[in-house]
């Protein structure tokens, strides 16, 4: 923009700015916890798992120390939600009741009318054509058939905007072109097929069909099901400008407000499922489009989810597809876990056999998904020293691919408790994996336990997460003494500081401790740490700070020898 050009929405971007207030705003979307003068959350931006995402209040900014992406409301919502500037001062105006300027469209502009934008309409339109052919026409009455059978009312059809596409080769392409729709851009919408002699061809034929909405209600495509046993079973839209299967998730838009409200969401197989659970009082519900889970699907929902929720069939093959997605999860950050229903059940029988308070209780009582990871190598596993190498072989690998340190040494800990293995083998035959990718098939941690460098950086970083989650206990370990367990430079710089504050004030507060640190890397270890599990609780504490106490004794013995 050249410096004498005026900002055409300068005004409504200063009445927005006085509205608006960018914590509460960008809290929306992700959830944000108060560090010292700023909040803090995961970066939804980019695979972060200790918070370095950070929104000032006082300044009404937001940066992210992670991939440095920055600015201020408007660039969060074009972020965001990948929208263009002009589409994002309508929508923060909307939001925030303010007008907008009355503004010429010329010709030339219409033309440039985010394409994007133009798919989406095209799209409403759609939905609005396939939801009128259920529920007016005659030709629809399949489409009823199939949701009547499945107990699927009026209701739920209105929430969904469910539709049905009839048999006809042209049905949508008269309606799109009645209403001076171009049909190419319903093309690109992914919507209609071009004839070999031109012109063009319905898409979804004799399907009920499922709008797919953006978090903001937008129709980024369907999901098309036939009535009948043909193939393929679902017909989705084609990968187009604004349809990316592994970044949508079914059901967003009205789980939404439900997740944010309860931090909770729950992710089922298919859209019928996610029909089924609300149909009973559930809302907080999302499927896949018939896709694996990927990191931008955990990313979309990390922003307002503490907890997310996988439910499978006690058949399904999606078991292993759960498996496999947890070091996504992992990596992301975020607490997984896994409902499998009874035999025989799907979301459906089950709530109706069983009724939603048993539904929520049974999620209650869901089992981690690292633990059901384990649990499922457990159990396939022969007793005895060689069936734990067996298992180690295959989770460690997948421990391996957890980014932060932070995290990794918290499972370490968690599978040296489970196998009943030291963590220091653990660490040496995981430091072997990531120093030679060849070496993943041989195993020889178990005979060969070496002292590898990392096994002390990560329990500096236990001693670090001691302190720092019960400060209770600084006065037992912020001493000189404990100064021999640790080497790393950052630790040492933190703990160097988390003792001079305990000489002064015989107490530590550690967020009061972050907000008075420099910018930089210690900022942000401690911010991460800050923000992580606490690894030791309870009785755990004192048996950690003795523990510890131990290996001093240890490393004072050896050094007099
Ligand atoms: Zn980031």
């Amino acid at each position: 923009m050249s410096l004498f050009m005026v900002d055409f929405y300068q005004a409504p971007k200063e009445e927005i700015k006085r509205s608006a207030d960018i914590v509460e705003l960008i809290g929306q979307y992700v959830q944000l916890k108060k560090a010292g003068l700023n909040h803090v959350g995961l970066c939804p931006f980019h695979g972060d798992n200790d918070p370095s995402f950070t929104v000032s209040q006082g300044k009404q900014i937001f940066h992210c120390f992670g991939c440095k992406k920055g600015g201020d409301i408007f660039t969060f919502w074009m972020e965001y939600h990948k929208v263009s500037y002009p589409q994002t001062i309508k929508e923060l105006a909307e939001k925030y009741h303010v007008a907008l300027p009355e503004k010429k469209v010329t010709q030339g502009k219409r033309r440039k009318l985010d394409n994007r934008e133009e798919i989406y309409r095209i799209n409403g339109a759609a939905a609005a054509y396939y939801n009128y052919i259920l529920l007016k026409i005659a030709k629809g009455r399949k489409g009823i058939e199939y949701f009547e059978k499945r107990s699927v009312g009026p209701e739920i059809i209105n929430r969904f905007k469910l539709g049905y596409a009839p048999q006809d080769w042209d049905g949508l392409t008269r309606f799109l072109s009645d209403r001076n729709v171009s049909l190419e851009k319903a093309e690109k919408a992914g919507l209609l097929s071009p004839k070999k002699n031109g012109g063009y061809f319905d898409r979804f034929r004799e399907r009920v069909m499922f709008p797919i909405f953006t978090m903001e209600g937008k129709v980024a495509g369907f999901g098309g099901r036939v009535l009948d046993k043909s193939m393929p079973k679902y017909l989705n839209t084609p990968e187009t400008s604004v349809f990316h299967k592994g970044e949508l998730l079914y059901g967003l838009n009205t789980a939404f407000p439900h997740i944010r409200e309860t931090g909770r969401v729950v992710i089922v197989e298919g859209y019928t499922d996610v029909l089924a659970l609300n149909k009973h009082g559930f809302s907080a519900v999302v499927a896949t489009l018939g896709t694996a889970l990927t990191q931008n699907h955990l990313r979309k929902l990390k922003g307002f989810s503490r907890e997310i929720i996988v439910v499978f069939d006690a058949d399904s093959a999606g078991k292993n597809a759960a498996v496999r997605s947890l070091p996504l999860f992992l990596n992301e950050g975020l607490s997984a876990k896994v409902m499998i229903l009874p035999e025989g059940d799907d979301p459906d029988t089950f709530m109706n056999n069983r009724g939603l308070d048993a539904f929520l209780s049974h999620l209650d009582r869901a089992i981690p998904l690292y633990d059901f990871y384990i649990d499922s190598k457990l159990a396939s596993v022969k007793p005895g020293l060689t069936g734990k190498v067996e298992i180690l072989k295959e989770i460690i690998p997948v421990l391996s691919e957890i980014t932060s340190d932070i995290q990794r040494s918290v499972y370490i800990k968690h599978l040296s408790e489970r196998c009943d293995v030291s963590e220091t083998v653990i660490l040496s035959e995981l430091n072997r994996i990531r120093g030679t990718a060849s070496g993943r098939g041989s195993f020889s941690g178990l005979e060969s336990v070496q002292n590898g460098a990392g096994v002390k950086s990560l329990k500096e970083y236990h001693l670090l997460n001691l302190v720092i989650h019960s400060p209770g206990i600084a006065g037992k370990v912020l001493l000189d003494d404990f100064k021999v367990l640790i080497s790393t430079n950052e630790v040492v710089k933190i703990f160097n500081i988390l003792v001079e504050e305990y000489r002064l004030k015989k107490c530590i507060d550690p967020a009061q401790i972050l907000e008075n640190m420099q910018e930089g890397e210690e900022r942000e270890i401690f911010n991460g740490l800050m923000l992580s599990e606490p690894i030791y609780k309870g009785p755990a504490i004192e048996q950690a700070v003795l523990e510890f106490e131990n290996r001093i004794k240890d490393i004072k013995l050896a050094n007099s020898i």
